[in-house]
């Protein structure tokens, strides 16, 4: 329960908190006393996690851990400054190296989380004279770059290509296009070629959030453009994150050298920032190599093993899935107060998936957001199925 610990606060807070309170939306830190991986021990308690995007289970794979010992006894700790002041070290400049050679693209910029990638990007390419424009589920960091930079946002329907181009032809010159690859709470692809396409006619900038497909998604993990068989051409700026199937932490904008110069030069969360570790640097180069190497291959096969499997036993069951072909699962619910309940059902059963509510998805589209992972096993995700029918009892 919420209490006023500082009575001197003012008003507005505390009222903000009820009201969140009220409405079920207030949102809690679970503490994890181990590692990140699928089966989680959470106030003593085993659980078999549903919610991490830690995709592949990289984010407590040995080899990698060993690598980063190794980083550290290099590089230390911390980086210590911006990368354009003393913070970029060698271990940075190679993951550059090594993602552009990945992903085929001239210049690869290192950011400290994909939130500051979003930012970093879309507010030095906005300004009040040029439109954003973006789907209408975008992540937060992209709708919140367009608002910093003074742009005008202008939200087409999701996935909805003809509300796209209607958008863009009464958008100002130079605008930029953006779209997630995977959309984060529904799992869905957005079709890459065909806006690709619409950005290249009204000359517009594209860029790609691929957040979730990264690693996941395409030939070598190579992300969404691979699976859509796009080149790094069709798809001026892609932003990835470490975070998620690549298991560390960090994010990276892709792009062209002449636009990698502008972003040094203009992206303020690039410039006014601490650079990322450059032990976390040197261990996601290593991560890098690991989804392009055979053991990525089996993994990327597990993960969509999994899915399939998953997808498969829902179908007997009396809650719809939504289209998706990605490790991102949800279930929707639709009001807050019953996802809770439900993610609390899964809890008594075993089973952890935090409810996502409004505002991270619309109102009235509350939903479970169950993420597959490869390590998770059948078994595993019998047991799921079955905490599931549970948590429909009298709900
Ligand atoms: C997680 C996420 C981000 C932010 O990345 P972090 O590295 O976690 O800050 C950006 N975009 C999308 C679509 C995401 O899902």
């Amino acid at each position: 329960m919420m209490r006023a610990l500082m009575p001197n606060l003012p008003n507005w807070i505390n009222e903000s908190l009820a009201e969140r309170q009220q409405a079920d939306l207030i949102r809690k830190t679970v503490v994890l006393d181990q590692a990140q991986t699928a089966h989680a021990q959470i106030d003593g308690k085993p659980y078999i996690a549903f919610c991490s995007n830690d995709y592949l289970g990289l984010a407590n794979h040995a080899l990698l851990k060993k690598s980063l010992k190794k980083a550290v006894d290099k590089y230390g700790v911390g980086s210590g400054s911006s990368h354009l002041v003393i913070g970029h070290t060698s271990a940075h400049e190679r993951l550059e190296e090594d993602i552009a050679a990945w992903l085929g693209y001239e210049k690869v910029m290192l950011f400290s989380a994909g939130y500051m990638a979003n930012l970093g990007a879309v507010t030095a390419l906005g300004h009040k004279t040029r439109d954003v424009v973006g789907d209408k589920l975008n992540h937060a960091s992209l709708v919140d770059g367009a608002k910093l930079s003074d742009s005008r946002l202008r939200r087409y329907l999701h996935n909805d290509v003809s509300s796209c181009e209607r958008l863009l032809k009464v958008s100002s010159e130079g605008s930029l296009l953006v779209t997630d690859g995977v959309f984060s709470m529904d799992g869905d692809m957005a079709p890459l070629s065909e806006l690709a396409r619409l950005a290249s006619h009204y000359k517009s900038l594209f860029m790609v959030d691929d957040a979730h497909g990264l690693g996941c998604l395409g030939r070598s993990g190579k992300g969404s453009l691979a699976l859509a068989d796009m080149s790094a051409s069709e798809v001026p700026l892609l932003m990835g994150t470490c975070g998620k199937a690549l298991g560390t932490s960090g994010a990276f904008i892709a792009t062209s050298k002449v636009m990698g110069e502008y972003l040094t030069q203009f992206a303020r969360p690039y410039i006014y920032t601490t650079a990322m570790s450059p032990a976390m640097a040197s261990v996601t180069s290593s991560s890098v190599r690991l989804l392009q190497s055979a053991e990525g291959d089996d993994l990327r096969g597990r993960l969509a093993d999994n899915i399939a499997y998953f997808r498969q036993k829902m179908q007997a069951f009396p809650l719809e899935l939504m289209p998706s072909e990605t490790a991102i699962q949800p279930i929707l619910v639709g009001d807050s107060s019953i996802a809770l309940k439900m993610s609390e059902k899964l809890r008594l059963r075993g089973v952890w998936c935090t409810a996502i509510r409004p505002p991270t998805v619309p109102i009235g589209l509350a939903r479970l957001r169950i993420t597959l992972s490869a390590e998770h096993s059948l078994q595993d995700i019998d047991a799921l199925i079955d905490a599931l029918e549970y948590s429909l009892l009298d709900k």
